[in-house]
């Protein structure tokens, strides 16, 4: 993948929170004084996991992860292929209105053998669906 790809985030002008577009005001402190701003595409994965019942439209298995790019902007982006080692940096790519790891980014940043994904999901006895969409998952914590 190329390296000079580039992610639209926004910044708060009032408390300096960064976050991803979205419609409305400043979702941490409610101002209105956004700027828009952008930051390289590379990520370092802070979490990943796959979801055997993920929320109705996903196919299943459907793979997450949290990824934490330029700015502590934490982006949740749908992985296409393997789940990539925690701490190995990826590509992410806006596509419409998903977040999705570049295919083989993490691979490529990964060394040595194969690394089993150090998060599981939680067991679901049931395989209900989760309550929780994909999209309300967005780290929300405050930026340093
Ligand atoms: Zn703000």
């Amino acid at each position: 993948m190329t390296g000079d790809a580039s992610l639209a985030i926004v910044r708060c002008e009032h408390c300096h929170g960064r976050f991803l577009p979205h419609p409305g005001p400043c979702p941490r402190c409610g101002s209105t004084e956004l700027l828009a701003g952008e930051i390289p595409a590379n990520a370092v994965v802070l979490a990943a996991t796959e979801l055997q019942a993920p929320a109705a439209g996903w196919p299943a298995p459907h793979r997450l992860a949290i990824v934490e790019g330029a700015e502590s902007v934490r982006i949740l982006a749908v992985v296409p292929g393997p789940l990539p080692p925690l701490g190995s940096v990826v590509v992410v790519q806006r596509s419409g209105d998903l977040y999705v790891v570049a295919p083989d980014s993490g691979a490529a940043a990964a060394s040595g053998p194969a690394a089993t994904p150090p998060i599981e999901a939680p067991a679901d006895p049931t395989g209900a669906p989760s309550p929780r969409g994909p999209r309300e998952k967005r780290a929300r914590r405050p930026a340093k």
